[in-house]
């Protein structure tokens, strides 16, 4: 398969076939992102769409999963979407999900009546990237949205019937703001309930302006078990109603999985374990850590 660029996708994605119907992401501001930042955004045409899925099912005609790539595949019209996943599920007779991510702008810009056709014609999940709940951070990263923006386009994909993947980012506040951070981004999440939370560890890269606030003094990354204290907060003060919650991305320093609210306390007791033992030999090692 012939991609644009490095491709990116969801850690649960990695068994997609990932076809991708956009290039980059339409917004590619936020500060700690540096995936898109090599690519204008743009929608491929209806037959280099075509053209993908064709080389696609060469590839694997009893394709059960695809990931629709780049960024924020979300952000393509609705009737062309819809046409897309009917094509997929025409095309692929074993297929059972189909992925996006979804930037909030772009998902707010959809109607409720447009997400639900999305539903109904095949999308199953969709990955927000919150981040952050806190409406300081968000402005500072310029992700784009409030977090009451950002509860807004949850809800709404909730609402639609769609499986709903959210991601924060642990230290995104720095020092300064990591309590915060926590507690806003609980209080978000806990207001989009989503089926899936993943969390990430803020990695800087070389060439992000959170670099140069590094290096300026002006923002002070967390230590590791700093970061997993923050995110005990985080998990502390969740409300979901059934949420599966996963930090197996390759940034984490403790890769872990529970069931929320059912499997909470022995998610706290791992994490208490670990900070008040200082067992950074169960850390994932500075150099093993990537994005
Ligand atoms: S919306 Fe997502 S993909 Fe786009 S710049 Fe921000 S973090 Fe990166």
């Amino acid at each position: 398969m012939f991609y644009e660029g490095t491709i990116y996708r969801p850690p649960s994605e990695a068994k997609s076939i990932i076809l991708q119907i956009t290039v980059g992401c339409q917004h590619n501001a936020c500060t700690f992102c540096t995936m898109y930042k090599d690519k204008s955004f743009r929608i491929k045409s209806r037959s280099e769409i075509n053209d993908i899925i064709t080389t696609a099912l060469a590839q694997d005609s009893d394709a059960e999963r695809i990931f629709l790539a780049d960024g924020d595949a979300i952000a393509v019209d609705s009737l062309l979407l819809i046409e897309v996943l009917d094509r997929l599920y025409a095309t692929f007779p074993r297929l059972k999900r189909v992925g996006i991510y979804g930037g909030p702008k772009d998902i707010l810009a959809k109607s409720p009546k447009e997400l639900a056709a999305l539903k109904a014609h095949g999308l199953t999940m969709v990955y927000l990237g919150v981040e952050s709940g806190n409406g300081g951070i968000l402005t500072s990263v310029c992700k784009g949205v409030t977090p009451e923006q950002m509860i807004t386009a949850g809800q709404k994909l909730r609402e639609s019937g769609l499986a709903v993947s959210c991601t924060v980012i642990i230290g995104l506040g720095g020092k300064d703001l990591s309590q915060e951070h926590a507690l806003d981004t609980a209080r978000v999440i806990s207001a989009i309930d989503p089926h899936y939370l993943g969390a990430l560890t803020l990695m800087v890269a070389p060439s992000s302006p959170l670099s140069k606030a590094i290096k300026g003094g002006t923002f002070h990354p967390l230590t590791p078990l700093e970061s997993l204290a923050e995110l005990r907060t985080l998990i502390h003060e969740l409300n979901v109603t059934h949420c599966v919650f996963r930090s197996n991305h390759a940034s984490n320093y403790l890769p872990l999985r529970a069931t929320l609210p059912n499997e909470q306390d022995e998610l706290l007791q791992t994490l208490d374990n670990v900070i008040e033992n200082q067992s950074l030999e169960r850390l994932r090692p500075e150099y093993w850590r990537g994005l």
